[in-house]
């Protein structure tokens, strides 16, 4: 495993549309352990594959239950609504509040290109939403309300950075 190297906002690539994974390989196998170990070195809670450099349709979350890797994510379903503040290691040392919904079903693929469902629910809605936005070349900054927060890293706030 290896850590990578974070793309930040400004980045043309962040504004790019990934492609679907049509079948794993060793290669994006290698990826996903990668993505897995920069999140964690970050202290995120997800992690697109785009902000790494790699355009293709993969995220990693981890909202303290475990890690879930999503290949090909969709919203299939969503409802509600939550109000609260959101970051992104893609800009680092700020948040800005975002509204998203409160409950989401989204369909997916797992490591292995199985089909899954993921329920979410509160902060992992927020995430599961948060990383298909990547996906699609959208970042939160284009909806937060108000103005983007500075916050200093040793802060010692919960904070969501995906
Ligand atoms: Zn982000």
């Amino acid at each position: 495993m290896a850590l990578r190297n974070l793309r930040y906002e400004g980045d043309p690539i962040l504004e790019k549309v990934s492609r679907p994974v049509k079948e794993m390989t060793p290669h994006l196998d290698q990826l996903i352990s990668d993505m897995l170990e920069t999140m964690y070195d970050a202290n995120g809670v997800g992690l697109a594959a785009v902000q790494v450099g790699v355009l293709r349709r993969i995220v990693t979350i981890d909202v303290g239950d475990g890690p879930i890797v999503l290949i090909n994510p969709v919203i299939e379903e969503s409802d509600g609504e939550q109000t609260g503040q959101e970051g992104c290691l893609s800009v680092p040392n700020k948040v800005g509040v975002v509204t998203r919904p409160e409950h989401v079903i989204v369909s997916a693929k797992d490591r292995e290109m199985k089909d899954i469902k993921v329920e979410g629910t509160a902060l992992l809605a927020r995430a599961l939403c948060h990383e298909i936005d990547h996906l699609d070349g959208h970042m939160y900054t284009e909806k937060v309300e108000g103005d983007l927060i500075d916050i200093t890293p040793e802060g010692g706030e919960e904070n969501f950075d995906a």
